[in-house]
């Protein structure tokens, strides 16, 4: 049966070039709502780039990116409040943390809805407290970076990115730079989120954690969508020679 929701996430004809470096070519996929897509790809395939281009943190220089009721064409002119109202439809979470390091726990998460979006502080402190508990760190609250492990800063990076309600949650590989021994605490949490219904792209090596969470996934491959399907049939049983190399080579 096919699926008649409307997608919360519409690519369509994504190009970005970096110079004369053409490194996202025709890049058009769908992310339903409530759903995990899970992009993979090998290293310098543009697997981040694109998932900076959902945010606008890179602009692609064509295509046109819908998220909710926000559609952006990057061909054409925009204003910076349409861009604006573009980027806060999605939270990122990157590689490392980069939390504010003078800035306790609390402080971090809460900085965003205050600063940005402006809400009542006893408000977003309220959420923020709630959102440490969902991550497991409500006891770290007044604590600050340097006092956490990498993995526990790595999930207030994912409260702090909840913290302004995206309707989509963005990952680029999350887990990447952390210790072996940290990667599972935060692919749990991430986990949470999938089993609460939160609309994620996720862009990570760690083919066990995409086969239990995706609905989606993507291979990109040289700057282009390869293949796209279910996580049963590009992780369990890879038909495609690329994808199976690549498979191949990192599990
Ligand atoms: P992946 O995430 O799959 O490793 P990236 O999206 O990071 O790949 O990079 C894709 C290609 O684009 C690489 O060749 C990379 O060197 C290049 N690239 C990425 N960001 C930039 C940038 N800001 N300036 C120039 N080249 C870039």
């Amino acid at each position: 049966m096919t699926d008649t929701r409307t997608p919360l996430l519409q690519v369509s004809g994504v190009e970005k070039s970096f110079g004369e470096h053409r490194v996202l070519r025709d890049i058009s996929f769908e992310v339903l709502p409530g759903t995990v897509t899970v992009i993979i790809g090998p290293s310098g395939s543009g697997k981040t780039t694109v998932l900076r281009t959902l945010n606008a943190l890179d602009r692609a220089d064509a295509g046109v990116i819908s998220i909710g009721e926000v559609s952006v064409d990057f061909a054409a002119q925009m204003d910076r409040s349409t861009l604006a109202r573009f980027r806060a439809q999605s939270g990122m979470v990157f590689q490392a943390h980069n939390l504010f390091p003078h800035k306790t726990v609390l402080q971090n998460v809460t900085e965003g809805p205050v600063v940005v979006q402006k809400r009542p502080r006893e408000e977003a402190r309220a959420d923020a407290l709630a959102l440490l508990t969902q991550v497991g760190l409500e006891d770290k609250a007044n604590q600050y970076p340097y006092q956490l492990s990498g993995g526990q800063q790595q999930r207030v990076g994912i409260a702090r990115a909840l913290a302004l309600k995206p309707k989509l949650m963005l990952f680029d590989e999350p887990t990447s730079a952390l210790d072996p021994e940290l990667v599972g605490e935060v692919l749990r949490v991430i986990r949470d989120l999938a089993t609460e219904g939160w609309t994620m792209v996720i862009v990570t090596h760690e083919i066990r954690f995409a086969q239990q969470v995706a609905d989606q996934v993507l291979f990109i491959d040289g700057g282009v969508v390869l293949e796209r399907g279910t996580a049963k049939d590009l992780l369990t049983n890879p038909t495609g020679p690329r994808l199976r190399q690549f498979l191949h080579r990192i599990l």
